[in-house]
């Protein structure tokens, strides 16, 4: 358990990949804050279960991250419980599919506060701990979207590719404290937020569910099949290791070959 005594925050945890970093962390005897939407009562049975993984503590922060007073809320709470975050994982996120023409400018300004500006709220708000431990690890779950665009996307790729210069601003700034800032980019993960992103596809390109899934999804996915929210989570644990110190500022692709073509 090489986290003992390390205390990790994932936003957007609560469903898919978040809640794989949160038991993948939690695994690993870290402290865990779990953040987002849903169910109460499947909240709280995914919280009692990470703290029972880690045999630490683990907490449910149900802050809205496109509000800067609720993140801030979030960080406070988060330091009282367990002096501060050690380990921050920028993760929630929303997707809209829309021509620009028509992009309804409320889903541009949610997409941009949640996947891009919560992130350089929850980052301004750790470093001070970091910094006076000399130690901490911030990862953003940004997509094969902060490398290349797709059509119909114009928001969530302009959110991305702004989370991958932010990290590596970050990264700058922050690399003689022992800290490192790094993106994690996966392709087509099968969670919730795919999911749900099928019917606004079918309706913008005129296709079917499958077709969508294959022709879409997994076009540019050379190796034809989903990456599991597992092996992304994995690699934010790597990232958290003594092997990854002098990785920072990089942009490590899960994403089945897709950016490589
Ligand atoms: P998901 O829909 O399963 O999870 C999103 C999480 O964000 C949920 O916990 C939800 O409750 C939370 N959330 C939504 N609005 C919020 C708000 N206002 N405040 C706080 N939390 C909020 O999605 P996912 O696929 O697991 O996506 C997680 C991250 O991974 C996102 O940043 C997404 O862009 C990125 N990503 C996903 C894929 C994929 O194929 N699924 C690929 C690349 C990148």
């Amino acid at each position: 358990m090489f986290l003992t005594g390390k205390t990790a925050l994932v936003t957007g945890s609560t469903s898919g990949i978040g809640l794989a970093y949160a038991k993948a962390l939690a695994a690993e005897g870290a402290n865990v804050v779990i953040n987002g939407f849903g169910d109460a009562a499947a909240i709280e049975a995914e919280r009692a279960g990470l703290e029972q993984a880690s045999g630490a503590g683990a907490r449910y922060s149900g802050h809205d991250l496109t509000k800067v007073d609720q993140i801030e809320a979030m960080m406070a709470e988060a330091a009282d419980a367990f002096g501060g975050v050690d380990i921050l994982i920028n993760n929630a996120g929303v997707q809209h599919v829309a021509p620009v023409e028509a992009f309804p400018l409320d889903k541009w300004d949610l997409i941009i506060a949640l996947n891009l500006t919560a992130a350089f709220h929850t980052t301004r708000l750790a470093l001070p701990h970091m910094k006076e431990r000399r130690w901490g690890r911030i990862i953003q779950t940004a997509s094969a979207h902060s490398l290349v665009a797709s059509p119909f996307k114009s928001a969530y790729v302009t959110a991305k590719h702004g989370l991958a210069g932010f990290t590596k601003t970050v990264a700058l700034e922050a690399a003689t404290f022992g800290i490192t800032a790094n993106c994690i980019s996966p392709g087509y993960v099968w969670t919730p937020l795919v999911e749900n992103q099928i019917p606004d596809t079918m309706k913008a390109r005129g296709m079917t569910r499958e077709q969508v899934i294959n022709d879409v999804l997994l076009a540019g996915q050379p190796t034809k099949e989903f990456v599991t929210a597992e092996q992304v989570a994995a690699i934010a644990l790597f990232l958290c290791g003594d092997a990854a110190a002098q990785i920072t500022g990089a942009n490590l692709s899960v994403d089945g070959g897709w950016t490589a073509g």
